[in-house]
This record gives C-alpha cells, structure tokens and sequence, in this order.
C-alpha cells in the first residue's frame, strides 16, 4: 500500500519545533515507517515535489515571498498542521507589530536596502485555511506525534486547549500565585508543558499561547492587585506570542 506522503516546511523561525519532530528518537523509525518523507530539509537534502498528504509548517509570514509560498504549499497538502509559537501566532517576532520595521531595520543593518520584509509578523492562518494549530515553543513532541498519528488515522487529534493551571493541578504543584504571590500567565496559557515553570516555583510567561477562550483582562486585573504595573502587564503580554489576538488585546489596551 502506498504510504501517506509528509512535508515539513520552515518560514520564519529558528528551526526549534522541526527539531522537536527529529527529537522524537525512538518514535521516528515508526513515523518514517509509516510515511513517506517527502521533503524536510532539516532531515535530508532529498526533496520531493507534492500533492502531500500532511504537511507541517513552522514559522511565521514576515517577507513577501512567504506570504506567496505558502499558497502554493496550501494548493499541494491535504492538511495543513502549524507547529509551534511563529506558525500559530507569529512568534517573538511578531513584537515588530507594535513598532516601526523601518526603524529596526535601520537600527540592525548596515544596508538596509537589500532588506525585503513585511511590516508584520503573521500567522500562517492569517493567509491560508490550516486544519490543524499546534501551540507551543518550542512544541511538545508526545504532542506532534497525537497530532501526525490521528490525522493519518483519520481522527480527530486528541489535544486538550484547557490552561498550564490543569497541569500544575495534575502534578500537585502549589499555585506560585496563591502560595507566593508571584504573578503567572498559567490561567490563560494552552497546556502542553506539563507546568514546567511552576514546578520551579517560577510564573509561566506564556510560551504555549494562550488557551481556549482565555479572560486575560481577568488575569490583568488580578496581576495589578497583586502589585503589577503597566509596564510589568505589556511585557507579560508582549512576549512570544504577543500577536495572539487574546494576548494583543491586553498588550495594547494598557498603553
Ligand atoms: S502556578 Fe500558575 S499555572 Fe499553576 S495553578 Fe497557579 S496560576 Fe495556574
Ligand atoms: S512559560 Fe508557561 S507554557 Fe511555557 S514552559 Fe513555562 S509554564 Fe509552560
């Protein structure tokens, strides 16, 4: 039988969540078994040319011949998964949303002619239809393998959009909110981490995006009652997926 073919391709970003698929060890002789990689330049220089039955794409829309491609890779997939923080919402480099690209531009090279770039950072669903979004930055892997696993079964991938605060639940990690004060973003932040930072006694700062139906201007009313200010609150907000509508509602609303 021939099997599903898979396309991984990269946009703007630091090749983390690609690295998160080869991360997988011992699950990637059964990924490769069960598909054929059709092309993933971060695996093998061998490329093949579509239709594809799953492509993943990582990495946001910053220039105009991104904006382009990825039409043409829409046409040739079957479905389309984003991975990761850049591909769901634009990534940290979407914090050029909220300034002048020119001035920064300017500011970092020294020709700043030869430099082709779109005055935002987007999402790769702000230009195409993607079935599936997978949050996170970088992604969890147990994650990415539900996601590739269900939709080559033809199932819908089981990947819960509750908060990081049902994870420290599970773990039995006491609120670093109520037990310490320490401002969090775990209310309003997609789990996939299993808590990470609150295990360390530490305020999550987001980097899963923000969850299902968040009330962030809930969470900011809290933070300010607990001493936060407007500065503190902006860069909460305005960290790697400060382009998340729900995130760039509370980065702008303070200012
Ligand atoms: S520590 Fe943060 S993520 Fe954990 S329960 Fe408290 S508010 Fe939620
Ligand atoms: S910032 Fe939040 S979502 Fe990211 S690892 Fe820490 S607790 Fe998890």
């Amino acid at each position: 039988m021939k099997k599903p073919r898979l396309a991984v391709w990269k946009f703007s970003s630091c090749d983390g969540c690609q690295l998160s698929l080869l991360d997988c060890e011992d699950e990637l002789l059964d990924v490769a078994g069960a598909v054929e990689i059709a092309y993933f330049l971060e695996a093998s220089s061998a490329t093949g040319k579509g239709p594809y039955d799953l492509t993943l794409v990582e990495g946001s829309i910053t220039t105009p011949h991104d904006a382009e491609r990825i039409h043409q890779i829409r046409r040739d997939s079957k479905f389309l998964v984003t991975i990761g923080a850049c591909a769901t919402t634009g990534g940290i480099q979407a914090l050029r949303n909220f300034a002048s690209v020119g001035d920064f531009v300017s500011a970092v090279y020294a020709h700043p002619d030869f430099i082709s770039t779109l005055r935002t950072s987007t999402a790769i669903a702000d230009h195409v239809h993607v079935d599936f979004e997978l949050q996170g930055c970088p992604i969890n892997k147990a994650q990415l393998l539900e996601v590739v696993g269900a939709l080559l079964a033809g199932r819908r991938p089981n990947v819960p959009a509750y908060s990081v605060c049902v994870e420290c639940k599970r773990a039995g990690v006491p609120c670093v909110m109520v037990s310490k004060g320490v401002a969090c973003l775990g209310p309003v932040t997609h789990a996939g981490c299993g808590a990470l930072c609150p295990l360390y006694a530490r305020g999550c700062f987001g980097c899963f995006g923000p969850k299902e139906q968040p009330n962030t201007g809930s969470l900011a009313a809290h933070w300010v009652a607990l001493g936060a200010d407007e500065t503190q609150l902006l860069r909460a907000f305005r960290g790697i997926n400060a382009n998340a509508p729900a995130f760039r509602k509370e980065a702008t609303f303070h200012e």
